[in-house]
């Protein structure tokens, strides 16, 4: 009899050991994420003492990205949701205003300093959203994750700073590599013709005349207009390659590509730039840093 009320005892106390850790709020923070930019920035800072879920995988177009239910109670459940914010993930700002004051909802691009943004009056934001493509930018989202997950989860502090010392650091070397790259393409080269306006940080950043044929956001539709208009420019300028974008339809650009040739003129498509996300999770270019160096291999391959 008394053996079976240990038994009985200790699965009770196991049963309730297991709930606590399930349970689990406490012990690791629930994080969901917008873009896969900002996915895998969380991921170098929180490293396995967070839980991440990114809502928007490769190729995902946030510009049009719509919350299905599942991402709604997602959200719901999450302890921070950090996004990129300046209207870049334009069909989910009413969510997250209706979360506003429940959730601790952190829109990274709101931090950064507005004299250095990008004007543009196609967002409601007023700038150009797209600012992780300016490394510096990236750095001081990076600064923001580590401030966040820091205040959230205070006995983990100092492992989010190392993990912010060391992604920090990686930033740098990335930047000193990606000038020296661009340092061998000639000045007059940097045209960079892509089907939406997703790089003009990296033009501003790097020296290159960065034109797009849908503008800013991927929903407004390039027309023949554009498209004659653009066309005259490469030929004008003597611009070897335009490229594609992984998160747009090929389409466009490749009406781009068939109205220079049937002026008798060539430009080659120089490849397929990540530019709104980035590449499958757990190949490199499924990182921030495997994703930079790819595009800026393509580019000045395509271009030199
Ligand atoms: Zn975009």
């Amino acid at each position: 009899m008394k053996k079976i009320l240990l038994i009985v005892l200790s699965i009770i106390i196991l049963g309730c050991k297991n709930d606590k850790k399930e349970d689990g709020k406490a012990e690791i923070l629930n994080i969901v994420t917008t873009t896969s930019m900002i996915t895998d920035l969380v991921k170098n800072i929180g490293g396995d003492m967070v839980n991440v879920q990114g809502l928007m995988g490769a190729g995902v177009d946030p510009h049009l990205y719509k919350a299905s239910e599942g991402d709604v109670s997602k959200l719901f459940n999450a302890d921070v949701i950090f996004y990129n914010g300046l209207h870049l993930e334009g069909k989910l700002v009413e969510v997250f205003e209706k979360m506003e004051g429940k959730k601790e909802t952190v829109a990274l691009g709101e931090f950064l300093p507005k004299d250095q943004l990008i004007g543009s009056e196609y967002f409601a934001s007023n700038y150009d959203p797209h600012v992780w493509f300016n490394i510096e930018f990236f750095k001081k989202f990076a600064i923001e994750v580590t401030r966040v997950l820091s205040e959230k989860d205070p006995k983990n502090a100092s492992q989010y700073a190392a993990n912010e010392k060391a992604y920090l650091i990686k930033l740098d070397v990335l930047q000193a590599e990606v000038k020296n790259t661009i340092a061998k393409l000639p000045e007059e080269k940097r045209i960079l013709v892509t089907a939406h306006d997703a790089f003009n940080y990296f033009g501003k950043a790097y020296g290159f005349n960065v034109v797009g044929l849908q503008g800013l956001s991927t929903a407004t539709e390039a027309g023949v207009q554009d498209v004659q208009k653009l066309s005259n420019f490469i030929i004008d300028n003597k611009v070897k390659a335009i490229f594609i974008e992984s998160s747009v339809p090929r389409r466009t650009i490749e009406a781009l590509q068939a109205a220079v040739l049937s002026k008798n003129h060539e430009v080659t498509i120089g490849g397929s730039l990540y530019s709104d996300a980035l590449g499958d999770a757990g190949s490199i270019e499924g990182t921030y840093l495997g994703m930079f160096r790819y595009n800026v291999s393509v580019i000045v391959n395509a271009l030199k």
